[in-house]
C-alpha cells in the first residue's frame, strides 16, 4: 500500500529524520492559510499523488508570495498530473502539501528495498539525487552504492557513515546522514515497508541534511498490525476495480490487455496469463477467486471483468481440488446469466467432479466454448478475442 509524501514525512519525523515544516491542504484557501501559518518568504506547493516525478510533470512549484501560493494551488489542484509513473491519463490532484522552501546546495538519493535473493533489506544511496533513480541505474550504475543490512545487528553507525562517505557527504554532515539512515531503517522495519525512498535528501548551506521528499510502500500482508498505516489509505489513488475486488476478497489486478481471466489459485492464474501471452494474446487482469469461491464470488468476479471496456473475451481456468468443478460450473452459469454475458467465454475445467461440471456447462444452453486443456483453452480464447 502506497501513501502520500506528507504522510511519509510524518513517519520520517517520528523516526528522527528531519523534514521541512509543511501542511497538507485540500483547497486553495487552505493552501494560502497554510503558507501564512508557516511564515517565511519562500514556499513550495506540491501535488500529492501516489506517484513520483511530480516536479518534472509540473506538480511542484517554488513560490515567493501568498499571491503566488494561491496561483500555484489553483493551477495544481484538480490537474491531471502526468508523470513517468502515472500512465498517460495521469492522476487527478486532490491534495496539496505546502511546505517551507529550503536552500539546497546538493541533492542525494537514499532508498531501501527488500532484496529477495539475499533476504535482507538493502540500502541504496547515490550522489545523483533529485532525478529519476531508474535513469541513474541505467546510465551510471556505478553511482549507486548498495549495502545489505544484517537483520540481527541492524544498520550500524559505521556502515551508515561509510555509505554516506561514498556518495560524497561532507564530513561535517556525516553524523546527520547516519541518523537519517538509521531512522529510515527503523521506520522501514517497524512499519513493515517494502520500499522507502528519500529523493532528494538535501544538504543545506550550513551542512544540515533534510528529507525533501518521502515515498513509502507497505506490505499489505502486514497491514493488520498497523492501523495507523491503514488510516493513511487514500482510495482516490487506487484502481476502482481493485477496491471493489478487495470487498469480495478477490485478488484482482488490472492489466492493459483484452482477455479477462478467472482462475483459482495465484500460481495457476500466473500460468494462465503466461499461456495467453504464449498464444499471442494479452490478459486484461489477474484474478484469483481463491480456494473457497462461492457462486456469489464468481458472479462478482464476472461483473468486475465486464466493467472493463477493453474486454473482448473471458477465459475461466479452474482446477478443482478443494473446490469442486460442478460448484464452479454452477457459479459460472449463474454469473453468465445474471450479467447477460456479452463476450465469448472459454472454460477449461479439470479435477474433482470434472464430468459433472462439463455436463452442467453443456446443458446450460449458454454459448460456452470448452477448452480440453490449458493450451487448447488459451488458443481458443485468443482466437475469440481476435474475432471480436
Ligand atoms: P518528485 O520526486 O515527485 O518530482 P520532489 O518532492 O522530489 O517531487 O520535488 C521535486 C524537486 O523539487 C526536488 O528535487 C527539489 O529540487 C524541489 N523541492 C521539493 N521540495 C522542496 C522544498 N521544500 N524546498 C525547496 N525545493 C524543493
Ligand atoms: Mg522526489
Amino acid at each position: 500500500m502506497k501513501i502520500h509524501e506528507y504522510q511519509g514525512k510524518e513517519i520520517l519525523r517520528q523516526f528522527g529524520v528531519p523534514t521541512p515544516r509543511g501542511l497538507a491542504c485540500f483547497t486553495v484557501d487552505e493552501a494560502v492559510a497554510a503558507a501564512q501559518q508557516l511564515g517565511g518568504s519562500v514556499w513550495v506547493v506540491k501535488a500529492q499523488i501516489h506517484a513520483g516525478g511530480r516536479g518534472k510533470g509540473g506538480g511542484v512549484k517554488v513560490v515567493r508570495s501568498p499571491e503566488e501560493v494561491k496561483l500555484a494551488a489553483q493551477h495544481i489542484l484538480g490537474m491531471h498530473l502526468v508523470t513517468h509513473q502515472t500512465g498517460k491519463d495521469g492522476q487527478v490532484v486532490r491534495r496539496l502539501l505546502i511546505e517551507e522552501g529550503m536552500q539546497i546546495t546538493q541533492e542525494f538519493y537514499l532508498g531501501m528495498v527488500v532484496d529477495r535473493s539475499s533476504q535482507r533489506v538493502v540500502v541504496l544511496a547515490s550522489s545523483e539525487g533529485g532525478m529519476e533513480i531508474e535513469e541513474v541505474a541505467k546510465h551510471h550504475p556505478e553511482k549507486i552504492h548498495k549495502l545489505r543490512i544484517d537483520p540481527a545487528a541492524g544498520l550500524l553507525a559505521t556502515e551508515a557513515a561509510q555509505i554516506a562517505k561514498k556518495i560524497g557527504i561532507p564530513d561535517a554532515a556525516i553524523t546527520e546522514v547516519v541518523i537519517a539512515l538509521q531512522g529510515l531503517y527503523r521506520a522501514f522495519v517497524e512499519k513493515d515497508a517494502m520500499l522507502a525512498e528519500i529523493n532528494p535528501l538535501v544538504l543545506t548551506a550550513d551542512n544540515h541534511v533534510i528529507a525533501l521528499d518521502a515515498k513509502f510502500n507497505f506490505d499489505s500482508n502486514a497491514l493488520y498490525r498497523h492501523p495507523e498505516i491503514i488510516a493513511y489509505r487514500d482510495l482516490d489513488e487506487e484502481d476502482p476495480a481493485e477496491i471493489e475486488a478487495s470487498k469480495f476478497d478477490l485478488s484482482y489486478i488490472s492489466l492493459d490487455g483484452d482477455i479477462g481471466c478467472l482462475v483459482n489459485g495465484a500460481g495457476l492464474a500466473m500460468a494462465t496469463m503466461d499461456i495467453i501471452k504464449l498464444y499471442g494474446g494479452s490478459p486484461a487482469n489477474f484474478l484469483d477467486v481463491g480456494g473457497g469461491a462461492t457462486t456469489e464470488k464468481v458472479t462478482e468476479a464476472f461483473k468486475l471483468m465486464l466493467k472493463n471496456p477493453n474486454i473482448k473475451a473471458i477465459l475461466v481456468n479452474i482446477f478443482g481440488g478443494i473446490m469442486k468443478c460442478d460448484v464452479i460450473a454452477e457459479g459460472v452459469v449463474a454469473a453468465a446469466r445474471e450479467v447477460s454475458l456479452s463476450v465469448p467465454l472459454v472454460v477449461r475445467l479439470e479435477g474433482t467432479n470434472v464430468d459433472l461440471g462439463k455436463k452442467i456447462l453443456a446443458e446450460s444452453g449458454l454459448p460456452i466454448i470448452s477448452g480440453s486443456d490449458m493450451a487448447d483453452a488459451a488458443e481458443k480464447v485468443v482466437a475469440a478475442a481476435r474475432s471480436k
